[in-house]
């Protein structure tokens, strides 16, 4: 199949946080069909649906994949089990988690596979790495350097470069 750029959301907030992932990179970086073509700076996030959980450290990459994206998300959530995902309560938690935000000529919406991921444009904590890396990248009818502008203070208060 014709390979194709994919966009990944990558966040931790478990554990060794950036040790995770660094792991979740260098896992990729191995699985079958992905190329991890550029990975953002490490931005330390409010933790966004559930308050009541430890701030996120998150991060966006670039891939080129050569395998559909279900299989894509397969990858993913092979790298989640890996690093010790183990509750899988929704917005909860977790020591990983990778979603796909975009793949370049696909749109579905399945319950396994949205894309582009439904809620990207509406959080800092997805928009701020992204930007970084692909500022030009187009989702629904904007960039998301222009998503990014939308969100109001108080939502992009919540991301702070980690040092
Ligand atoms: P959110 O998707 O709002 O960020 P979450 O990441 O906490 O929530 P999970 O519990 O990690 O949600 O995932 C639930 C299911 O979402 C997964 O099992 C997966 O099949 C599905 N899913 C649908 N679209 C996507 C996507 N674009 N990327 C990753 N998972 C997706
Ligand atoms: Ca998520
Ligand atoms: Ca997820």
């Amino acid at each position: 199949m014709k390979s194709y750029k994919a966009y990944l959301s990558i966040g931790s907030n478990l554990g060794g946080r950036a040790k995770n992932l660094e792991d979740a990179i260098a896992l990729l970086k191995r699985a079958e069909g992905v190329s991890v073509e550029r990975v953002s700076r490490i931005y330390e996030t409010r933790p966004w649906g559930n308050l009541d959980q430890p701030p996120f450290l998150n991060i966006a990459a670039v891939v080129t994949a050569s395998v559909e994206p279900i299989a894509l998300l397969d990858a993913c959530q092979s790298v989640e089990n890996r690093l010790g995902r183990v509750r899988h309560e929704h917005w909860g938690a977790r020591t990983m988690d990778i979603d796909i935000l975009m793949a370049d000529g696909y749109e579905m919406e399945t319950e396994r596979l949205k894309i582009p991921h439904p809620y990207m444009t509406e959080r800092a904590f997805v928009l701020v790495p992204l930007v970084e890396i692909a500022p030009d990248l187009r989702v629904n009818g904007k960039n998301v350097a222009e998503w990014l502008k939308l969100l109001d203070k108080e939502e992009t208060a919540g991301v702070e470069e980690y040092h």
